[in-house]
């Protein structure tokens, strides 16, 4: 067995294994394997295979002790020699730094709150110093932390990176080209729709106003592509200047209005604020938090907006009185292309990518995001940004 496949695991797995096996030797070769073993015996072998072939890695986490047991597969994923040394810390050094922070926080939350773990990051390993993309998936074998441990897989994912960075430059180059047009074409229906109004033609004004909204409604969603592809190659490029946000909120609103005019949206008062940063891109995490409130909620309920200001921070709130969402979906809601499965959500159409361009673009402002949220009674999406 592999010499971390101690009780520990294999209590984590529900099988039992050798204790006594201490020798730390993969026993595996085929010469040493016997047909007559016990099944459970038998099934670590074969497991053991199966992760090895699909080169996975395994490690856990002591609760009570914090010790960190990396199996040898992730050793050498992580770079290290199979039987050499390494600490959690070791581990985490190899993160390229950009990553690293976050990849530390979001094991020490899931191990605090213990929720369910899943984060992608680059590391750059010795001998070949290339860079390459790990994913860990984890959690807790049990709740009773006393009787539990946080353990997981380790994947090397970067093959799965790299084509995917080539779709999204695809889409990113497609939408680009999709946007060109598209925005001529909005600033004639502007044209047409002033002329008709001159005109008082007012069929025109109607169907002119039906098509802005369809186009309106069309460069948001390229836009979020062109963010999505800017996001995913790690390159969301900030235009920052100083605007009043509660003039923005208020823009955004209106629009929103225009094209959902299904709900009512109570713009709640607050002081004028200033805050540098990308005014287009902050329109565009208003327009998806609104716009998501308004989606997951029941024609004619309730969507509040407003802000208050803290010492160096002013935070957004947008507060729906619809779906929410169960407790182990709120960690997941801000991963890329992830939506909550379900018999009501089935029917709502989306790609999953706003929430997750709405914390990367949050994220290269400074700020932070998050949700929270009772299932069946709503959800409140809250962000901050730094103010001047
Ligand atoms: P999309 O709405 O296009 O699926 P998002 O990234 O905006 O993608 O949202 C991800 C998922 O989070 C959604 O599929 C939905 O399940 C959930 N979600 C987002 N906003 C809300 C909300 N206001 N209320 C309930 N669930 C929400």
């Amino acid at each position: 067995m592999m010499c971390f496949l101690n009780k520990v695991f294999c209590s984590t797995l529900h099988l039992r294994v050798d204790m006594n096996n201490q020798s730390g030797v993969n026993e595996f070769p085929d010469e040493n394997y016997n047909p007559d073993l016990p099944e459970p015996f038998k099934a670590i072998d074969i497991a053991e295979i199966a992760l090895d072939s699909a080169n996975v890695g395994i490690w856990i986490i002591d609760p009570v002790s914090r010790k960190f047991l990396p199996s040898e597969r992730t050793r050498e994923l992580f770079g290290f020699l199979p039987k050499e040394d390494m600490s959690f810390e070791d581990a985490m050094l190899k993160v390229v730094v950009k990553h690293r922070k976050s990849a530390v926080e979001a094991i020490e939350n899931a191990f605090r709150k213990q929720h369910a773990l899943y984060i992608e990051f680059p590391i750059v390993a010795v001998p070949d110093h290339k860079q390459k993309w790990l994913s860990v998936t984890g959690g807790f074998s049990s709740p009773n932390v006393g009787n539990s441990y946080f353990s997981g897989i380790i994947m090397d994912i970067t093959e799965q990176k790299q084509s995917d960075l080539r779709r999204s430059k695809f889409i990113g180059m497609v939408s680009h080209e999709l946007k060109t047009p598209l925005t001529a074409l909005k600033a004639y229906v502007q044209m047409l729709n002033n002329w008709a109004k001159k005109q008082k033609d007012n069929f025109s004004i109607g169907a002119l106003s039906k098509v802005d909204k369809q186009v309106k409604k069309m460069l948001n969603m390229i836009n979020s592509l062109l963010n999505l592809s800017g996001a995913e190659a790690g390159k969301i490029h900030l235009n920052k200047e100083e605007f009043r946000l509660d003039t923005l909120i208020n823009e955004v609103v209106e629009e929103t209005l225009f094209i959902t005019a299904t709900h009512h949206i109570v713009n709640a008062p607050s002081e004028a604020v200033t805050v540098n940063a990308d005014r287009e891109k902050i329109e565009q995490v208003l327009v998806n938090l609104l716009s998501n409130a308004a989606k997951y909620s029941d024609k004619s309920a309730e969507i509040e907006i407003g802000y208050v200001l803290h010492d160096t921070t002013v935070e957004v709130s947008v507060i729906d009185q619809g779906l929410g969402v169960e407790p182990p979906e709120i960690e997941k809601l801000f991963l890329p292309h992830y939506r909550v499965e379900s018999k009501e959500t089935e029917k709502i159409a989306g790609f999953g990518i706003g929430l997750y361009l709405c914390a990367e673009i949050i994220n290269r402002h400074h700020g932070k995001i998050w949700v929270e949220s009772k299932p069946g009674k709503g959800s409140t999406f809250k962000f901050t940004l730094p103010l001047n």
